[in-house]
């Protein structure tokens, strides 16, 4: 059996689609690698391998633990608080990655 997901995968919120932008990039006037999804709020930031980071620093100036990747594409959500990722299981699901 796999591990049960963490208290915060079920975050109650219903987020919109992801902007294609990094928001906090553009007023910078910084460019970004790939972005993520806040799930928590819906916020569009990027990833840990863009320069500002800024999906990361939502989690630390928000606290908000669930976030997507909003990559054409792909579909897997992380847990920053727990830090887990997560996969989906083919059956409309999502399960603790195995790493
Ligand atoms: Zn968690
Ligand atoms: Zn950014
Ligand atoms: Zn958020």
């Amino acid at each position: 059996m796999p591990p049960p997901n963490c208290e915060h995968f079920e975050t109650g919120a219903e987020v919109a689609a992801p902007l294609d932008v990094c928001t906090s990039c553009v007023e910078i006037g910084s460019t970004w690698f790939h972005l993520r999804q806040c799930l928590n709020c819906g916020r569009t930031s990027c990833c840990d391998q863009s320069p500002n980071r800024h999906a990361t620093g939502h989690f630390h100036a928000t606290g908000h633990p669930m976030m997507r990747s909003a990559q054409p594409g792909e579909d897997w959500r992380w847990c920053f608080a727990d830090e887990l990722i997560y996969i989906p299981d083919g059956a409309g699901r999502y399960e603790i990655a195995e790493d």
